[in-house]
């Protein structure tokens, strides 16, 4: 069912091993759908909204009449929410609130000099496009991750995306849309994939020359190979978050985890997408078997077993076998999961030495379903390696913080020996001759 990699030994002769090269990555990836997603964005570019809907019948069978959902359909899905779930999509963003609003900026101003400042000034992005995923599952749980950060960064015009659903009148699932009621969110589309990413980088104008969405500055949130793809190719005429693309688990665990609750949160994230990876790395054959055994078992009563099995089958998902915790420790930090679940003893010491990873889940009570749904850490995390670069998805991820510089005088004066040494160093004269010119040292008396 998961194939198995023996790493044991690898590090014999003592030598740096790159491990990178060794972990298991999805041969569909980001990169290789860059030229799918091209003609998509380039289209939207160039026709707008008539081509937004034209993508939208070929990739979601969904003729829209209009891209905008109308408010009414939001408070009337708000209405009819299952009460379970309301209460449940409450409790996530309570919890999600509580914690993203402890990541608050505040401004600071330091003196590097006497009569000089430098403060930095935290300002939310203008304006933000949120993706919430909409295929295969509809992840109403996306709408509480994005929406909440950017609300307590303070960002003044929030739109959100998903697919239209067949089912659902072509508009997104009624779930989403309540969601967004409940979080107060009144401009949502029904657009997804890459269409949408590139929607919101361009905007998309209506018939008559009037947006019928206008560009946003930003986008943000999770989304299949062809959402991350759009995001990579668009980056820079848009900002993004990180590139939250199928999801990954990475488990590492000794010879005392609970091999039941191991595979049970491997098919947890198998479950999302065929490209979905699910990686165990552990000091114990033994449990490695028993792994293999609890997979077979519990796989065949999984509800989407098809999508399961392509996903544990596929190349991106593994065992993979260790000398001991150190090794394994090596091998999670070259592959940056996007979770990573420590189930060793002494969980908390082990997760304190692990550097690359979007979020980590400590001990056997804190499984990735629960990072999901309602822990109140954000689940738009980075995937495909790049957690060793970058954070998920956070209040921080909404701001920038602008430097405001404000010297007198003197602190100016004192300042313009090393701006002159520095400029000539550079052979970038002018640079020093602006301060010169403002104490009768600039560029004639410099040179005569
Ligand atoms: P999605 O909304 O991401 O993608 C659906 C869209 O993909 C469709 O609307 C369609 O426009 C487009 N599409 C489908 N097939 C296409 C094709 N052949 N060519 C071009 N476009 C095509 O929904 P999904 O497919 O269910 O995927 C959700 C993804 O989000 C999963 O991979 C899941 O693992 C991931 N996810 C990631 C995170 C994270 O933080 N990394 C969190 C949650 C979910």
């Amino acid at each position: 069912m998961i194939r198995r990699i023996d790493l044991r030994g690898a590090n014999g002769d003592g030598s740096a091993v790159d491990y990178r090269s060794l972990v298991p990555r999805a041969a569909t990836d980001v990169e290789s759908t860059l030229e799918a997603v091209r003609p998509i964005c380039a289209d939207v570019e160039h026709r707008g909204l008539s081509a937004v809907k034209e993508l939208t019948a070929r990739f979601d069978g969904v003729e829209l009449d209009d891209v905008r959902v109308p408010e009414a359909a939001l408070d009337a899905a708000l209405r009819t929410l299952d009460p379970q779930v309301r209460a449940a999509l409450e409790e996530s963003i309570s919890r999600a609130r509580a914690v993203h609003a402890g990541q608050r900026r505040t401004d600071t101003t330091v003196s590097p000099v006497p009569g000089g400042t430098v403060t930095e000034r935290w300002v939310p992005v203008e304006r933000v496009g949120l993706y919430v995923p909409g295929g295969r599952a509809v992840y109403p749980s996306s709408v509480v991750m994005n929406v909440v950060p950017a609300q307590e960064a303070g960002v003044g015009s929030l739109a959100v995306t998903s697919p239209p659903q067949r089912d659902a009148r072509g508009l997104p699932h009624p779930t989403i849309l309540a969601a967004c009621a409940l979080l107060g969110v009144t401009e949502v589309y029904a657009v997804g994939g890459a269409q949408a990413v590139a929607m919101f980088a361009y905007g998309v104008r209506g018939d008559d020359g009037t947006w019928a969405c206008p560009p946003a500055d930003l986008v943000t949130g999770p989304g299949n190979v062809y959402v991350a793809a759009a995001k990579r190719l668009l980056k820079g005429r848009i900002g993004i978050d990180a590139e939250a693309g199928p999801t990954e688990i990475a488990v590492l665990a000794d010879s005392g985890a609970d091999p039941a609750h191991v595979a049970a949160d491997l098919i947890s994230q198998a479950e999302h997408d065929p490209l979905a990876a699910s990686v165990l790395v552990t000091d114990s054959p033994a449990l490695a078997d028993a792994v293999d055994t609890e997979l077979t078992r519990q796989v065949a009563a999984t509800k989407h077993v098809e999508r399961v099995r392509t996903a544990l089958g596929g190349a991106q998902s593994a065992s993979i076998v260790v000398d001991d915790l150190d090794q394994g420790l090596a091998v999670v930090d070259a592959y940056a999961a996007e979770h990573l679940e420590i189930q060793t003893a002494d969980a908390a010491a082990v997760a304190a030495r692990v550097r690359n990873a979007g979020a980590v889940f400590v001990g056997p009570y804190a499984p990735v379903s629960l990072g999901d749904y309602v822990a109140g850490s954000n689940h738009v995390l980075p995937t495909g390696g790049s957690a060793r670069h970058t954070a998920g998805l956070s209040v921080q991820s909404f701001l920038r913080g602008v430097h405001i510089v404000e010297y007198d005088e003197q602190a100016l004066r004192t300042a313009a020996p090393h701006v002159r040494a520095l400029a000539d160093a550079e052979d970038l004269p002018a640079h020093g001759d602006a301060v010169g010119v403002r104490f009768g040292t600039g560029d004639e008396e410099r040179r005569g």
